[in-house]
């Protein structure tokens, strides 16, 4: 049987190579043109080359998307850019543009999958884009696993399905409210989640959320589907993404490993230890999740947002391992770090284990020895401690909730 696909978000260099080394096996990321989430600070030609040949030395992939709502001037560059990513080593191009999957099958090599954008929902829309050269259909996030089912049975063409992130309360790429409200374009990847702003609802010159809990909200809860991960690949899709380009390192790390564990235990025929992926996404999901659409229609209470609902508190992200050397653990600091105290570890190897942080020391830019000294943190400073226990790259320090 063939193996499903895990397919991870990634904002820069840094996040592709953890959500990787956390065992994903593939990543999406957006390059500085033609691609959504234009702030998820995407990645310049040389980047991607750089995460391709990361990846491909893993045996594993890297998708950029391409998925902007073209205006006259960005298709200038089109071919050149398409050449460039396939030289660069990108495995698949992520589109809603048929133009640009025409293009992409002429010029290159690389898989043409066809965005979420697109919103696909039936069996047609799949076929029109299987006769058009597609390679893949990323299905829209309303999707059901019944309709994946069917989709399954009438078409040889690998299906990719949301299994985790935001969700868009409306169709994505469908809406309007963020353009409207702060010129921000959704479909430029400006979004300003607008859906997840409180509002004062009105009938006529009458206001009617008068208490703080009547306040009108629109946004949906993320989607969660750790339980349905056996059913999801028992129905034969190709691929499972994960949402979220704009989201920590930490994030990507915790929700990977949550997913890998799972996947990897129902193909070993072992148990899938739900809880302890849970407990993985508790440590960085601040929002609250459902298992959205895919067991067909959910209520309002299933699916969005309640006042009384609040943000869940997450461990706070303090700083990645670059490295173990001669007794020191290396760090890039991402939020202030105190000496003498404990830490929680996020092993991309091992379960997850507290650490006693001691004799913590700094590097300033021009200095080439480490100081000993009260670390205010900035995101990026050189700072190591001492420790017996060799904690490998790409581990995660972060606050014991
Ligand atoms: S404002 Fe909300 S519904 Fe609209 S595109 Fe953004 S996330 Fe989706």
């Amino acid at each position: 049987m063939k193996k499903v696909e895990l397919l991870a978000p990634a904002g820069n260099l840094e996040k592709l190579k953890v959500a990787l080394t956390y065992g994903a096996d593939a990543v999406f990321i957006g390059g500085k043109e033609f691609s959504l989430r234009s702030k998820a600070s995407n990645f310049s030609l040389e980047e991607i080359k750089e995460g391709c040949e990361f990846a491909h030395r893993l045996g594993k992939k890297i998708h950029v998307t391409c998925n902007i709502v073209m205006h006259n001037n960005d298709v200038n560059h089109l071919e050149e850019y398409l050449i460039n990513l396939e030289k660069a080593g990108v495995d698949a191009i992520i589109t809603s543009s048929l133009f640009m999957v025409k293009l992409c099958k002429k010029l290159t090599n690389m898989e043409v999958h066809i965005s979420t954008q697109q919103s696909i929902m039936n069996q047609e829309a799949i076929n029109f884009w299987m006769s058009q050269g597609a390679d893949r259909v990323v299905l829209g996030r309303e999707c059901s696993i019944e309709n994946m089912k069917t989709f399954r049975k009438n078409t040889p063409i690998e299906i990719e399905a949301f299994i985790h992130g935001g969700m868009c309360s409306s169709y994505s790429g469908k809406c309007m409210l963020s353009n409207l409200m702060v010129n921000r374009d959704a479909n430029r990847g400006g979004c300003a989640y607008s859906c997840r702003w409180m509002y004062d609802l009105y009938e006529k010159d009458e206001l009617i959320t008068k208490r703080k809990e009547d306040y009108f909200k629109m946004a949906s809860k993320d989607l969660c589907a750790l339980k349905y991960v056996p059913e999801l690949i028992e129905v034969g899709v190709d691929s499972f993404k994960i949402e979220g380009r704009r989201k920590a390192s930490n994030y990507i790390a915790c929700v990977v490993k949550a997913y890998r564990r799972i996947i990897d235990n129902y193909y070993l025929n072992q148990e899938l230890e739900y809880d302890k992926s849970i407990n993985d996404i508790s440590k960085c999901e601040n929002r609250l999740t459902s298992h959205g659409f895919l067991k067909g229609n959910v209520s309002v209470e299933q699916m969005s947002y309640t006042i009384e609902e609040t943000l869940l508190k997450a461990g706070e992200y303090i700083a990645l391992v670059k490295g173990y050397k001669d007794g020191y653990v290396y760090l890039d600091l991402h939020n202030k770090i105190e000496d003498n105290t404990k830490y929680l570890v996020l092993s991309p190897i091992e379960d997850d284990y507290e650490i006693m942080v001691n004799e913590l020391e700094s590097k300033e830019t021009r200095q080439v020895e480490y100081t000993k000294k009260e670390i205010e943190t900035v995101a990026g400073k050189d700072v190591r401690f001492k420790c017996d226990k060799v904690i490998p790259e790409y581990s995660i320090i972060r606050l014991i909730k």
